[in-house]
């Protein structure tokens, strides 16, 4: 059998090209082109008579996710402050937040002088448990964030059982459109934010979206993303502005642009095919993973009906490299394939991202009080989850069968030369 391509071995993946990310043609810029020329950028300009694309685009959200009530904002980041602000979360309040994910969700509790818990994950999953939580929970609990991890969701039932009374914010920033019995998630806890960053599956580059059921938090949410503005209860005259100057609860600017807004318009009609798509090429080569034995996705709880794939996980037994480094081993692979292969992020309690001390206003929180309660637990579910699962983006998996035949390829071939690296 051939070298590893690691090595200077030939390349399983030789020449083809993957599938690209993101995905436009014409269409896409017809509607930007139609946003410029219209000279409305932003939301915070005299109407044409029509109505705003970011408004538009929400309308769309909402609908998409069957939900009365969607703010667009700038952000997935901002989504997350805005929903926490939504809240009333503030200085002495404490959220529970995932170790294992992105920095944003522990940086918005941060951002409203709360002080961000971090919950360990499942070994598997790398989602947060209704155990994980409880072990968190004290009576300064005022809200808990649950992100569904890349192509899985997490524990829903349970997550909402042992929060009782106390709000759950669902970060669906990598689970755009994913099912939980017959519901989208982010229609589950008090609200859902998503992120439309470039990487994302409905993707503008910047931009991101909030929401939610409940009508008193969708008034509070317009205000607070647009400088205490919000959408007049009557329609808008040509040649005014669409905002009106409301002041219940002081906002700050993080709106979307109407730019960002028209990417997005011409983004979400194709995400259920994508969704489509993906789950085709991602049963192919779970199907040849499990041929090769010790390999599988990372599970998805049997009341999801639907995934949505944003960074792919590959779970494997804990030998099944021979116990070589996982960075080696994704190191291994990416030379395989010309992707990019990695293990999960180091988890926030140990990560270079999580350093509130660098910023006066964080460094208050972060007290050694503060961070006994924020950090000061193991985490032997996220040191696991790190040892055992190989993520990919997911856009690789918009192309067809021989890339997904490729994949597991370059799996076995590394496997089989584990003991090299
Ligand atoms: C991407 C991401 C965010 C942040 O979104 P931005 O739009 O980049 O601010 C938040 N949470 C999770 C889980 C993410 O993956």
């Amino acid at each position: 059998m051939s070298r590893l391509a690691l090595h200077g071995g030939p390349r399983v993946r030789a020449d083809k090209r993957w599938a690209r990310w993101p995905q436009y043609d014409t269409a896409t810029e017809q509607e930007v082109v139609a946003a410029l020329r219209s000279g409305r950028w932003a939301i915070s300009w005299p109407s044409d008579g029509t109505t705003a694309r970011e408004r538009r685009f929400a309308e769309d959200w909402a609908r998409y996710n069957d939900v009365p009530h969607c703010v667009s904002v700038d952000h997935g980041s901002s989504a997350l402050l805005v929903a926490l602000e939504a809240l009333d979360i503030g200085p002495g309040d404490e959220v529970i937040v995932p170790t294992m994910t992105w920095v944003a969700p522990v940086t918005a509790v941060l951002r409203v002088g709360a002080l961000p818990v971090l919950a360990d994950v499942d070994p598997v999953t790398g989602c947060v448990t209704p155990e994980t939580i409880a072990a968190c929970r004290s009576g300064r609990t005022k809200a808990i964030i649950v992100v569904h991890l890349g192509a899985t969701v997490a524990d829903l039932d349970g997550i909402l059982a042992v929060a009782g009374d106390v709000p759950v914010v669902e970060d669906c920033a990598q689970a755009h459109g994913a099912r939980w019995r017959g519901r989208n998630v982010g229609t589950y806890g008090a609200l859902g934010v998503f992120s439309f960053q470039n990487g994302k599956v409905l993707a503008a580059g910047e931009g991101g979206a909030v929401i939610t059921s409940d009508p008193v938090l969708y008034r509070r949410a317009q205000q607070l993303r647009a400088d205490s503005r919000r959408y007049p209860d009557h329609p808008v005259p040509e040649g005014t502005m669409e905002l009106v100057e409301d002041g219940e609860v002081m906002g700050a600017n993080y709106c979307m642009s109407e730019l960002s807004a028209a990417v997005l318009l011409d983004q979400l009609p194709r995400l259920d095919t994508q969704h489509l798509h993906r789950e085709k090429i991602a049963g192919e080569l779970e199907r040849g993973l499990a041929e090769l034995g010790g390999f599988g996705p990372i599970p998805v709880p049997e009341e999801v009906d639907r995934r949505s794939i944003y960074e792919y996980g590959i779970s494997y037994a804990e030998d099944a490299f021979g116990g070589a480094p996982a960075e080696k081993v994704a190191e291994a692979i990416t030379a395989e394939l010309g992707f990019a292969v990695y293990p999960p992020d180091p988890p926030l309690n140990d990560s270079v991202m999580l350093r509130p001390f660098t910023k006066r206003r964080f460094a208050q929180i972060w007290s050694e009080e503060g961070q006994r309660r924020a950090i000061g637990r193991e985490f032997p579910g996220a040191e696991r989850f790190r040892r055992s699962a190989l993520l990919f983006h997911h856009g690789v998996l918009l192309g067809d069968s021989a890339d997904a035949a490729d994949i597991v390829a370059a799996v076995a071939k590394v496997r089989d030369h584990a003991h090299e690296l």
